[in-house]
């Protein structure tokens, strides 16, 4: 049997400048609706100033995380790109977070530890639309 592919499109909305939204039910429905019995999820953001990532989704680390990002790229820190749009530390962000995640799919499940959510992180919020793309390859047997 060949290899299919399922592509799905979700689409959110975020409510401030940084916020971590969980996105993992939105991969295990596309999983599920795929048929996909054996192969790979790619979790695809195509925007420059968001990011996506896998781990634990708690109060208190999803704070850290955004925490962190603050630290490790400050926004307003002077970046040459605020003289355009006030947004260089979000360009920064996704650029070395990265805006794809893939994850094996084996026997129609995502494999995944207990603590292992997937995320997308809004670096420039809020937004009205943030788009998810969740591609699912593999067999169907
Ligand atoms: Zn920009």
């Amino acid at each position: 049997m060949g290899c299919s592919v399922y592509t799905k499109r979700v689409t959110i909305s975020t409510s401030s400048r940084f916020e971590v939204v969980r996105i993992t039910d939105y991969v295990e429905s596309a999983v599920d609706e795929s048929g996909i019995k054996d192969g790979l999820v790619i979790i695809h953001v195509p925007h420059a100033t968001a990011a996506i990532i896998a781990n634990e989704y708690e109060p208190r680390i999803i704070q850290d995380y955004i925490a962190w990002i603050k630290k490790a790229v400050p926004p307003g820190a002077g970046w040459k790109h605020d003289m355009i749009d006030d947004n260089a530390h979000a360009h920064i962000a996704s650029a070395f977070i990265g805006a794809t995640r893939t994850f094996p799919v084996v026997n129609g499940g995502i494999m995944r530890g207990t603590w292992q959510e997937i995320m997308l992180l809004e670096l420039d919020g809020p937004r009205a639309r943030r788009n998810i793309i969740i591609q699912v390859m593999g067999t169907k047997e």
